[in-house]
């Protein structure tokens, strides 16, 4: 069943095709400091509306997104080769509680 979600002012709208069944924790310093918890989709899964600004951080090749107005991290993709995946901010799907579904942890730093 699709689930939605956004961001938290609302200006981006997300659609995902079915709830996470888990979700990524990664130590990376960014991921540190937005905790972020990522649930991944192929792209042509996923519906974003809505503007947003990408953070392109170092030579990683991905586009890091958030919603310029309240600042709430989004989604990811890849710049360059694509993954054939992407990643959203589980936290913004409707419904979603970290509690229930199981959290992978990923050494990143
Ligand atoms: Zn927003």
């Amino acid at each position: 069943m699709p689930v939605k979600g956004s961001c938290h002012c609302g200006a981006v709208r997300i659609e995902v095709p079915h709830a996470p069944e888990w979700v990524g924790s990664c130590n990376c310093s960014l991921c540190t400091k937005t905790g972020w918890l990522v649930a991944y989709y192929p792209d042509a899964d996923v519906k974003v509306e809505g503007e947003t600004v990408a953070y392109v951080w170092g030579d990683r090749m991905i586009g890091i997104h958030h919603c310029p107005t309240c600042g709430c991290g989004t989604h990811w993709k890849t710049l360059g080769e694509d993954f054939g995946r992407m990643g959203v901010h589980a936290r913004l799907l409707d419904g979603f509680d970290a509690s229930k579904v199981e959290v992978r942890l990923f050494d990143n730093a």
